[in-house]
């Protein structure tokens, strides 16, 4: 792949994060690893532009760390897809995870930087879906603070298109973190 300018990408993580905090903050949540770890949740990623920052960062990592990595992401998908399998959530910890912290932060994908909050989605022509937040426990009483995710999940639409056009791409992947480590191709 030719380079990509990932600055706009970057910046939009930024306001992703930082209106992340402002909620997070506001309901005084701090995530201290449940049960319920959404790094071993089942997560599909369904951007082009996501997996090549992703990769671009696993690249970066040191030859002896890939390998482990590889090793992680190579068991993760022979159990979550073994006998054909379109993908079972066996609460697998992610390949990137390593004791309890992701190694690829700066390079996560959205929904890694989205999930945990109580949230509302507006898609375009269809019914408003509301989501709970993770299951912290630390939101069942509290009133619902507003985090629209709607204007991140556009941005990131517009990103793609740019980056898909570049690249003459089609269609939309659906892949987990383990299957884009090991096919870094985009
Ligand atoms: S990429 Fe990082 S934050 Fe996302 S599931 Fe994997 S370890 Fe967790």
């Amino acid at each position: 792949m030719t380079p990509y300018d990932f600055s706009s990408l970057i910046r939009l993580y930024k306001r992703m994060d930082a209106a992340y905090d402002r909620v997070a903050d506001r309901y005084n949540f701090h995530c201290t690893g449940c049960t319920d770890n959404c790094c071993t949740s089942l997560f599909f990623h369904h951007t082009f532009i996501e997996k090549a920052f992703l990769v671009q960062g696993f690249l970066q990592m040191d030859p002896i760390r890939k390998q482990e990595v590889r090793t992680r992401a190579t068991d993760y998908v022979n159990q979550t897809f073994a006998d054909g399998h379109a993908g079972r959530s066996l609460k697998l910890m992610c390949p990137l995870n390593l004791r309890g912290r992701c190694i690829l932060y700066p390079f996560r994908p959205m929904i890694c930087r989205l999930h945990g909050l109580p949230h509302e989605l507006h898609p375009p022509g269809r019914q408003t879906i509301k989501g709970p937040g993770c299951d912290a426990g630390q939101f069942g009483t509290k009133p619902y603070i507003p985090f629209d995710r709607t204007p991140f999940y556009m941005d990131l639409s517009a990103r793609e298109q740019q980056f898909k056009n570049q690249h003459n791409l089609t269609g939309r992947p659906r892949l987990t973190i383990a299957q884009m480590l090991l096919n870094p191709k985009i």
